[in-house]
């Protein structure tokens, strides 16, 4: 057995892939800067934010104020309401295509862009490069979403040098909001170390050119970053709204589903219906591949949130994580049909990535082999933070894309 040690207030082991730590009493990274939520003067951050972009503001009117990065998921209306309407500023909306798209990411992505009133401009791949990509991270990292982290931290800012509008406005850094590797006061801004080391696995899409499968410079040239002399001939920056707003992704998401009708959905893997609705495989396959690697999923990620956001207690964030990480995946086939690759090809390039701290293979097997999961109860129930609320999502979708209006954007078929 090995001797991962697990947060006593949240549900993270000390092996999560971001980098965490945990203190003298057991508390991690996470847990403390989250602590910040409850005692910064969230009216004062807001005040520096409205300063901060202020300059930016274009005072012709004749280009956009700034760029934002949407899905059709996770937070996307609130980060443009926030900057349509509370801060004032005219964005031009991104996104990169994920090509895993579900129906509900297009709708709420045509609506999202509709209501705010806003220009959309939309990166997508050729479907044979990204399967390509796909076959590639899954043998470097285990990975097939990398196309699509690579893509969506790409895209907004190649779009800032092109159109030459420096500032990028961006939702919950996730170095902050999930594993507490800044405090909302360093104002952590984007990187392209962040980047590479963390959204990337320590892979450019530079490292992945010309190994004899095909992939050549020129197909992958839109997933690497703009070279430093052009970032900084525009003065590009990258600021995180998390480190300004007291971010509360499920309280943001209910009210935008109040006021502007975003839809949400059940998801296969996760009790969160409002964040990976936008995806095919984020709550599924995905997920799966996860917890092969990492020994937990995204439903651990949603209750270490929801424990922390005094919504679950951790016995409760515990038992619905347990559950969902068992919880069978049902779109596996539809990926390996599009990679053309069978399901043994598939996992032996998973089980190369596999956490040794976490698993061990025992005769065809992979067994777990961390002490697993439960702290010393009396250190939990020390630095327990109560529970004032429940976590309760729910899925709304009232809209219907089989009308017989214009279509200004419709499926793509690979
Ligand atoms: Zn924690």
């Amino acid at each position: 057995m090995t001797d991962v040690q697990y947060c006593v207030r949240c549900l993270y082991p000390e092996t999560h892939p971001l980098g965490l730590v945990l203190d003298e009493k057991g508390v991690c990274s996470g847990c403390r800067i989250h602590e910040e939520k409850d005692e910064l003067d969230w009216a004062e951050r807001f005040a520096r934010l409205e300063k901060l972009v202020a300059p930016y503001r274009s005072n012709s009117g004749l280009r956009y104020d700034c760029i934002v990065p949407i899905s059709g998921g996770r937070d996307s209306y609130f980060v443009v309401e926030t900057v349509v309407r509370r801060l004032g500023l005219n964005p031009l909306l991104v996104s990169y295509n994920r090509h895993y798209n579900t129906a509900i990411s297009h709708r709420n992505i045509a609506y999202l862009r509709t209501i705010f009133d806003c220009d959309y401009l939309q990166q997508t791949l050729s479907p044979d490069t990204v399967r390509a990509l796909c076959k590639r991270t899954l043998d470097l990292c285990g990975s097939f979403h990398w196309h699509t982290i690579a893509g969506q931290t790409v895209w907004p800012v190649q779009c800032a040098v092109r159109f030459r509008v420096p500032l990028i406005i961006w939702g919950a850094h996730q170095g902050v909001d999930q594993v507490g590797m800044f405090s909302h006061l360093d104002e952590v801004e984007m990187s392209r170390w962040y980047r590479k080391n963390h959204d990337l696995m320590g892979f450019e899409p530079e490292d992945i050119v010309d190994k004899g499968d095909g992939l050549l410079e020129r197909d992958i040239a839109p997933l690497f970053y703009p070279d430093d002399a052009d970032l900084s001939a525009v003065g590009v920056r990258g600021i995180y709204l998390n480190n300004y707003i007291r971010w509360d992704t499920k309280a943001q998401h209910e009210r935008t589903i109040a006021d502007y009708g975003e839809e949400t959905a059940t998801l296969a893997r996760t009790f969160d219906r409002y964040n990976n609705v936008d995806c095919v495989h984020f709550a599924g396959i995905h997920d799966a591949i996860k917890v092969a690697k990492h020994g937990y999923g995204l439903a651990r990620d949603h209750a270490c949130r929801e424990i922390r956001l005094k919504r679950l207690t951790r016995e409760e964030g515990l038992a619905l994580a347990e559950d969902y990480e068992s919880r069978p995946v049902t779109d596996e086939k539809m990926l390996l049909d599009w990679l053309g690759m069978s399901c043994s090809d598939f996992w032996a390039r998973i089980d190369r990535h596999r956490d040794s701290r976490i698993w061990r293979r025992s005769e065809g097997d992979w067994l777990r082999i961390d002490r697993q999961i439960h702290p010393d109860p009396d250190a939990c129930a020390l630095h327990a933070i109560g529970k004032i609320a429940e976590a309760d999502f729910s899925a709304h979708s009232q809209r219907s894309s089989d009308d017989e209006s214009y279509r200004v954007f419709s499926r793509g078929y690979v």
